[in-house]
């Protein structure tokens, strides 16, 4: 029966066979996490406004355009989180983790909101998976971080992934860097697109980023930030790019790369997938020494990135193939439903996927559902209390002992 009521505009529901493909990616990543000693963390799914105001910036497009934000019953200015990273530091900061060793390494997975054009990959509620590692400037810390995201999805197979580097240098090198760029920026004002030149003194990097021809025209020629590094920055990123090359993850370097958000110093970096159109990024991020500062705390150097959940299982193409199971209990007779409940249970402890007949069918109606849930084997268990074993796909069937059913299952698959 179809109702008035549909998901809001840019949102969607994860249906049980998408939720299976889902739940691989983040198992995956939740063990590649866990090797490597990344915690698990989570955060409330709204902050305070200001905390995004300060922590993204005040002229990125996610600030600008991409929040949604409400007055609470208090009158407080909350906004749904659009990103991880500041509410990561945040409760780093709250909960006095700077005393703990250092570095903090976190994980998290969870639904983010941004108010943007709904098209594919991209949507108005999303979910990410990232990490963090705070409290160290080590270059060994940016390229754990990109070998995790690289494994990540090396491990799930996603295809045609290419990885970007960059570096912003560190804040205070940057500054002669940008007034170069808004020079060049100011010179050629008449071809740039509105948005870039309204934004030529507060943003002007996001030039590099515009897709309108007139603004790519005059970024060819401009000055890159990369050429520009020196001292301690040109060494950080060095190490970064020797540390990768090491352990044989390839990358471009890609001296016009910038990000949304504002906090990013030094590295930065992001996985881009050729099938995914225009949306090609899969996960991104980097260094972020100014940002816990920014936020009121002590100067703190870390590291992270995010990867979108959407946008993997968009690269990796096909729905995934229904996940079967080991074995579904039938039960010939009524009397049975207890042995079988009985049975099941010691299926599903043995580690075999395992179901039971809940609709009080026939015989025949369970044979039909075995079927549909894609069972390998049928138990059948019969109302003498002896039992068969049929194999689905060979229409086998034989006379089996349930005493010795779990042994006759696993054995020979392991
Ligand atoms: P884009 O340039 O595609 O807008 P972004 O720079 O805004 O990406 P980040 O803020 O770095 O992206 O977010 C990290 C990841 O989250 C992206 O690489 C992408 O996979 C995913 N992502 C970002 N915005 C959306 C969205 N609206 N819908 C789905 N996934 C998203
Ligand atoms: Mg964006």
């Amino acid at each position: 029966m179809a109702s008035k009521f549909q998901a809001p505009r840019g949102t969607f529901d994860v249906l049980p066979e998408q939720g299976r493909s889902r739940a691989r990616v983040q198992h995956a990543a939740g063990r590649i996490f866990a090797r490597a000693g990344y915690e698990p963390i989570a955060t409330p799914a709204f902050e305070d406004t200001d905390l995004f105001v300060r922590g993204v910036g005040r002229s990125t497009d996610i600030v600008r355009k991409e929040m949604f934000t409400f007055e609470d019953k208090g009158g407080r200015s909350l906004t749904l989180r659009p990103e991880g990273t500041a509410p990561i530091c945040r409760s780093y900061l709250e909960h006095g983790m700077h005393k703990l060793a250092q570095p903090v390494k976190l994980s998290y997975v969870g639904p983010f909101f941004r108010h943007e054009r709904p098209q594919a990959g991209r949507y108005r509620q999303f979910h990410q998976l990232g990490m963090e590692c705070i409290g160290t400037e080590s270059p060994l810390a940016d390229a754990e971080a990109i070998m995790l995201l690289h494994d990540l999805l090396a491990e799930l197979g996603v295809p045609g992934v290419e990885l970007r580097l960059g570096s912003l240098g560190s804040f205070a090198a940057r500054q002669s860097y940008l007034e170069e760029l808004k020079a060049h920026l100011h010179a050629h004002e008449g071809d740039l697109s509105r948005d870039v030149r309204e934004r030529i003194d507060v943003n002007p990097l996001r030039a590099f980023d515009a897709d309108d021809e007139g603004t790519r025209g005059v970024m060819a020629e401009a000055p890159t930030i990369v050429a520009a590094l020196e001292g301690e920055d040109a060494e950080h990123f060095a190490e970064v790019r020797s540390l990768l090359d090491a352990a044989g993850v390839s990358y471009e370097v890609d001296p016009t790369l910038v990000r949304g958000l504002d906090y990013y110093t030094r590295t930065i970096f992001s996985f881009v997938c050729d099938s995914l159109g225009a949306q090609s990024e899969v996960g991104g991020g980097g260094r972020y020494d100014g940002l816990i500062e920014q936020l009121g705390g002590p100067a703190t150097p870390a590291v992270g990135w995010a990867a979108g959940i959407e946008r993997i299982l968009l690269a990796l193409g096909e729905e995934e193939a229904v996940a079967g199971r080991d074995a579904f209990v039938a039960v010939a007779d009524p009397g049975q439903r207890q042995r079988a409940m009985v049975l099941v249970t010691e299926l599903r402890n043995a580690g075999l996927s395992a179901e039971v007949d809940l609709g009080g069918r026939g015989l025949k109606g369970q044979f039909k559902h075995a079927d549909r849930i894609g069972a390998r084997r049928v138990v059948i268990l019969e109302a003498d209390g002896t039992a068969q074993l049929r194999d689905m796909e060979s229409g086998e069937q034989r006379p089996v002992e349930t005493a010795n059913l779990i042994e006759e299952m696993t054995g020979g698959e392991k």
